[in-house]
């Protein structure tokens, strides 16, 4: 059975304690490759070859970085069909949405920070007269960069490439669940021969390796994507040893369509950000609200497309969805929906697990799921559900759908359907979330802001904000006359 390896000081080697994780394929529910459960000892040594790595790498100049990180992202490219298979194999998504999605931003990931490496610039202010204030930027050091099972590749390059690119060494764990390909880009590095003990890649549980690298004091900073609970536990440990911490955390997304939206429109993107990747997407509009004079037509087009989304293997092209994460994973969301029944949810479409035959026989699968008649406040629209399920909920006003959408402790995204300027703009501002889309849905431009308000989250990624949290600023004054 394959065994994945940790990245150390440039090298792919096994964890010091010879303790080994299963890793399951979600479409087939077989262990199919071990992963190490690393402790103390291999954090020590990523660490130690972090710690040798910084001098050189913090100082190498922006340029020599930049080019480095367009080596990983010309290499993610070149692998990206051993990629795309690993990443679908690994989740349990459908090729063709890690060949869309996963693997080419991924790739667009390292080249556009390489890109903002060599962009990247600090203010000065001036006190006319009398002296000058420079801001200096320096890096932090080794920092920590921990990620999710949901876009594994995307998200957790979308951490370390910043961190390189503003010259930290830099120590992550992708999760346990999907391991895969944080393994493929150790080798990727490893073949390029990118500075050793620059990059250092361990794997292991959440619990154990995960919370040591929080735990470390020599670790500057945690930059997070996961869960709520677990990014309140991050926070509780971090926070008393002052560590800059970025927190991207769960959600139960708004999206919500008004009587003048293009419903055509509304609809098709209202399959896909309901249920793509399964609804396993932070972004994903868990919420449905829609206005009550299109409410009946919206319903049926909408019943109509998703009744047509095909559940299956997810290495073939006809599938629209794939296989869920992992059995708990699938099991959770089938409380969610059997909770759904109990307060009174009637099942518009799905409800069920689904059963493929053949090699996907024992695969974790659940049919896209649509519940109607369960009120704003109810505890399945409120709660993360992260699944392939969705709740359509009529609304009569503005103020009442405004007051809906922020009535959850989350705040990360929203969507809204409408072609009244003014609307937009007005429900775009009172909305409590990161990011409002108008008209769209997971339209991304990566020198934006992203993160979650409230619950969602603490921080921002992308462009500058990633630059700059991975920087510590120094006011420098001159005083001239
Ligand atoms: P999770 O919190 O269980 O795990 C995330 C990562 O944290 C994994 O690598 C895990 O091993 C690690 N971890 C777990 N316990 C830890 C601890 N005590 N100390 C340090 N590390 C620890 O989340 P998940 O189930 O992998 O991912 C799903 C969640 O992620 C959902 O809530 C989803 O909304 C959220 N998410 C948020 C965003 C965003 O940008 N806001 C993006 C994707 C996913």
């Amino acid at each position: 059975m394959e065994k994945i390896l940790n990245y150390i000081n440039g090298e792919l080697i096994a964890p010091a304690k010879e303790q080994w994780l299963d890793n399951y394929e979600p479409a087939t529910g077989k262990i199919y490759s071990q992963i190490p459960d690393s402790s103390e000892e291999d954090l020590q040594n990523a660490i130690e070859a972090a710690e040798k790595a910084f001098q050189k790498w913090s100082n190498c100049g922006h340029e020599t970085r930049s080019e480095w990180l367009l080596k990983i992202s010309d290499a993610i490219l070149e692998n990206s069909t051993d990629l795309i298979k690993a990443e679908s194999k690994d989740n349990g998504k459908p090729e063709k949405l890690a060949e869309k999605v996963d693997i080419p931003r991924a790739a667009a990931n390292f080249r556009f920070f390489a890109k903002a490496a060599s962009q990247f610039a600090s203010e000065s202010h001036h006190m006319e007269g009398e002296a000058i204030n420079y801001t200096l930027r320096r890096p932090l050091g080794i920092v920590g960069c921990i990620s999710p099972w949901n876009l594994p590749l995307y998200l957790f390059t979308w951490k370390i490439a910043p961190a390189l690119a503003t010259g930290n060494c830099v120590i992550a764990k992708p999760s346990e669940i999907t391991p895969m390909t944080a393994f493929l880009l150790s080798k990727i590095c490893k073949e390029i021969g990118l500075p050793k003990g620059v990059l250092n890649i361990v794997h292991g549980s959440g619990s154990n390796i995960g919370q040591s690298l929080v735990e470390s004091s020599s670790i500057k900073a945690i930059s997070f994507t996961g869960g709520t609970q677990t990014g309140k536990k991050i926070a509780s440990i971090a926070a008393p040893q002052f560590k800059k911490l970025s927190l991207e955390l769960g959600g139960k997304n708004a999206n919500i369509v008004f009587d003048d939206a293009d419903l055509e429109k509304a609809v098709a993107a209202s399959v896909k950000s309901s249920f793509a990747n399964q609804g396993q997407i932070c972004l994903c509009g868990s919420r449905l609200f829609v206005q009550k004079g299109i409410y009946e037509k919206f319903k049926s087009a909408f019943l109509e497309k998703v009744e047509r989304l095909e559940v299956g293997d997810p290495t073939k092209k006809s599938s629209s969805l794939g296989a869920i994460v992992s059995k708990a994973h699938l099991e959770k969301i089938d409380q969610y929906v059997q909770l759904s029944k109990e307060l009174g949810g009637k099942i518009l479409a799905g409800g069920k697990k689904r059963n493929l035959s053949g090699r996907c026989a024992d695969g974790y699968f659940y049919a896209p799921t649509i519940i109607e008649g369960l009120d704003a406040y109810c505890q399945v629209n409120q709660e993360e559900i992260f699944g392939p399920v969705v709740s359509l909920i009529p609304f009569k006003t503005e103020e009442e759908v405004v007051e809906w959408a922020n009535c959850t402790e989350y705040g990360l995204s929203a969507s809204i359907w409408t072609s009244d300027l003014n609307r937009a703009h007005r429900t775009a501002e009172e909305i409590q979330s990161g990011i409002v889309w108008v008209n769209t849905w997971l339209l991304r431009d990566l020198r934006t802001p992203f993160g979650g308000m409230k619950s969602s989250g603490v921080g921002r990624e992308g462009g500058w904000e990633a630059m700059r949290f991975f920087t510590e600023s120094k006011n420098i004054c001159i005083k001239y006359r």
